[in-house]
């Protein structure tokens, strides 16, 4: 596995302000201690605890990412948040195009292709996230799903470094993941189609991870990371996850 493996945590609506600063402040020197030096670990709260989280943790290891951002820079956008005011208060990383975003939020590949942008103008690091639904598998369009979705962002992020996430969209949430020769026949062919276009791409892979998954998973040569969801709010899984990816397979 890479040294500079990236676990990502997507903390979604799970918890309440209350329990993640709770988490945090009870987890933080854990959660460093886990993470092996060159690796990386970045939480994404709700909007809402984005300065608490960046007051408790102050470790490189650890750093502090956002959920969403808006598509405009600024202006008449009720309840938007802008990648500049992310970039403001210190956030390093930003999800965008997270299928639940694309599916509750109608974010079409422009709309996030946008939102990455501004965020590199800000500073912060894209997570863009593209996937496939279950039937779109079933029809062999897996690739060609993930090179529209990835279009408008190859035009308005040209050269850029940023991190993508494949997740299939059937396996987010459902204790579904990919098998091995899946996994690595998609990761091979994105990693190719990513370097072609961005700078040292990082490809993660979401969807379902568990301590059960994740040393099979992260083991496969082009995978750099993980974006994980449920798991990741319970610390005893999260550190799972991380001892199960750095335990040989
Ligand atoms: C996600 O929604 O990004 C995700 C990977 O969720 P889960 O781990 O719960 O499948």
């Amino acid at each position: 596995m890479k040294p500079t493996f990236a676990f990502v945590a997507n903390w979604k609506m799970y918890l309440s302000p209350n329990e993640e600063s709770e988490f945090l402040s009870n987890y933080s020197t854990d959660l460093i201690a886990l993470i092996p030096d060159q690796a990386s670990l970045v939480i994404c709260p709700s909007y809402l605890s984005l300065p608490e989280a960046l007051k408790i943790t102050t470790s490189p290891k650890v750093s502090i990412g956002a959920q969403a951002c808006s598509a405009y820079g600024s202006g008449a956008h009720t309840g938007d948040i802008s990648a500049a005011a992310l970039a403001q208060i210190g956030i390093s990383h930003c999800i965008v195009g997270h299928s639940e975003r694309r599916t509750q939020h109608h974010e079409t590949n422009q709309n996030i292709a946008e939102q990455a942008q501004l965020l590199l103008k800000a500073g912060i690091c894209p997570i863009v996230c593209i996937g496939e639904t279950e039937q779109e598998r079933a029809q062999s369009q897996t690739n060609a799903i993930l090179e529209k979705q990835l279009e408008p962002i190859k035009l308005a992020c040209k050269g850029a470094h940023l991190w993508v996430a494949y997740e299939p969209i059937w396996a987010i949430g459902t204790g579904k993941t990919p098998t091995n020769t899946e996994l690595e026949q998609t990761s091979s062919w994105l990693k190719k189609h990513l370097s072609d276009i961005f700078s040292d791409p990082q490809l993660l892979y979401g969807g379902s991870i568990s301590p059960s998954e994740a040393g099979r998973l992260s083991s496969l040569s082009n995978i750099d990371g993980f974006l994980i969801g449920r798991a990741s709010v319970d610390f005893q899984a999260l550190k799972k996850i991380v001892r199960s990816c750095y335990t040989p397979q």
